[in-house]
């Protein structure tokens, strides 16, 4: 009996160890590989995706939710579901400019059903897909299992290595973020854009109020994003790349003084704040692989292309690229082809739309953060652009429409198999 009790757990390890077979391993839960795996596995195909963490609760990555993703949930029927979670409607964006406060984009003019960018902290939006994707045989989400490296044949990727064994698959998704280890694995050659800056992260409480006074804070050497979050701001106090170690150094008065200096509306809070350990650091890139593919790989999201925070378009860019990927792979894979040559495709489709935000993301850290934050005593003006937007109503649908959407907005074309399962009856399309 003894005997039988200790080689039970042999057992159960080495069926865990034994190779997975699917169609599609995805790495990474995040905005990018969730939406890639509702849609792949909507179209009929069998995904796996691989989340590292154990929850979706972690707090680094923001809460916007553009239009381009309403309107994609809206394609899905959707859209409804979604905002059934908690949620805050901007329809405008202003900004703190010097003390000045600027209206800098007008969502308002667009359908009513996405005219806005739904503020929704980003465990909520991934919690959901993963709740829709669930509804799906053909869709497996395993949490707690991260991806060590690539498993080859030959030259072709075959599937991903993990601590709890190997997943093989006909495709692997890296979806892994900005500090994608896969690619890395398959050699993929990157190009840094650089990024000035670098940001601290933290929460100071506040008072509910009736809308949501997220906004962007412009004043001499600093810039604080504080995102509304309720009963709490979540603050990204950027600094010049690099600098961490010396904003410490001066200690945690002067960063709480300096907190309230630029942000008047936390000052009477910022004592929540009572160490280092309350403040994260946050690394920001920019950069791109000038190819997502190999033969059985295809990159996307942050690892293929690592947004900067500015315009908070990341996790739209990287919804973007999961719906263009399925859009072109996901109908070919569920009839069982061999999808590698289109593989190079989704690049194509998804270049410009990419370099575009990337170009403006480039040009904002050049134009004015980096010379904002080298300048830590003088005043600080609008630009003539933003004085613009400010001062005529019309021009402020230019920003809206370049955020909210980009270049090149993708539609949901990939199948639906009709696989979706109760508990909850497929939606019509609204
Ligand atoms: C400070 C900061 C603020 C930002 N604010 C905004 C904002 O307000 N709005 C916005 O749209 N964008 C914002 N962005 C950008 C946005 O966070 C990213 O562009 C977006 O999250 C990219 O989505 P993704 O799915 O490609 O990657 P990620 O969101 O990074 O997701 C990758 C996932 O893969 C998992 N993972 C990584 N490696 C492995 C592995 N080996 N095995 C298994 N799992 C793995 C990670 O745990 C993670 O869940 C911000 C970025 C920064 C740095």
């Amino acid at each position: 009996m003894d005997g039988h009790i200790a080689f039970m757990p042999q057992i159960a390890r080495l069926s865990a160890m034994a190779a997975q077979e699917t169609d599609l391993c995805i790495v990474g839960g995040g905005p990018a590989g969730m939406m890639a795996g509702l849609l792949f596995a909507r179209a009929g195909v069998q995904t796996v995706v691989l989340e590292k963490h154990a929850d979706f609760l972690r707090d680094f990555r923001g809460d916007t939710v553009h239009p381009s993703t309403l309107r994609l949930f809206s394609e899905l029927g959707l859209l409804d579901r979604l905002l059934a979670r908690p949620h805050d409607k901007v329809h405008d964006v202003t900004g703190l400019i010097g003390g000045q406060s600027l209206e800098l984009a007008d969502l308002s003019h667009f359908d009513p059903r996405w005219n806005f960018i739904a503020m929704m902290p980003q465990w909520e939006f991934l919690d959901f897909v993963a709740d829709e994707a669930r509804l799906y045989p053909s869709f497996t989400l395993r949490m707690r299992t991260e991806a060590n490296d690539l498993l080859w044949s030959g030259d072709r990727v075959v599937g991903v290595e993990c601590a709890t064994g190997d997943i093989r698959a006909k495709l692997v998704i890296a979806a892994d973020g900005r500090r994608s280890i896969l690619r890395g694995k398959a050699g993929l050659p990157v190009e840094d854009l650089g990024a000035p800056m670098d940001v601290f992260w933290f929460r100071i409480p506040k008072e509910r109020t009736p809308g949501n006074d997220t906004t962007g804070i412009f004043d001499s050497g600093r810039i604080i994003a504080m995102i509304d979050r309720g009963d709490y701001w979540q603050c990204a106090y950027v600094f010049t790349k690099g600098e961490a170690d010396a904003v410490r150094a001066r200690g945690l008065d002067a960063f709480r003084a300096d907190v309230a200096r630029v942000a008047p509306m936390a000052a009477a809070n910022v004592g929540a704040i009572q160490s280092w350990d309350d403040v994260k650091l946050l690394t920001v890139a920019l950069d791109r692989l000038t190819t997502w593919d190999a033969p059985g790989l295809l990159v996307i999201g942050d690892a293929a292309h690592a947004m900067s925070p500015i315009g908070g378009v990341g996790i739209n860019v990287a919804i973007q690229d999961a719906v263009a990927a399925a859009n072109i792979l996901a109908g070919p894979m569920a009839e069982g082809r061999d999808v590698t040559p289109l593989l190079r495709m989704v690049e194509r489709r998804r270049r410009l739309a990419v370099r575009a935000i990337q170009g403006f993301q480039k040009m904002a850290q050049r134009r004015i953060i980096g010379r904002l934050l080298a300048n830590p005593t003088g005043p600080v003006k609008p630009i003539l652009a933003i004085r613009l937007l400010d001062r005529f109503p019309i021009l402020r649908r230019l920003p809206a429409a370049f955020l909210g959407f980009g270049i090149r907005a993708e539609h949901v074309r990939s199948p639906d198999a009709g696989l979706r399962q109760p508990p909850f009856p497929s939606p019509p399309p609204d």
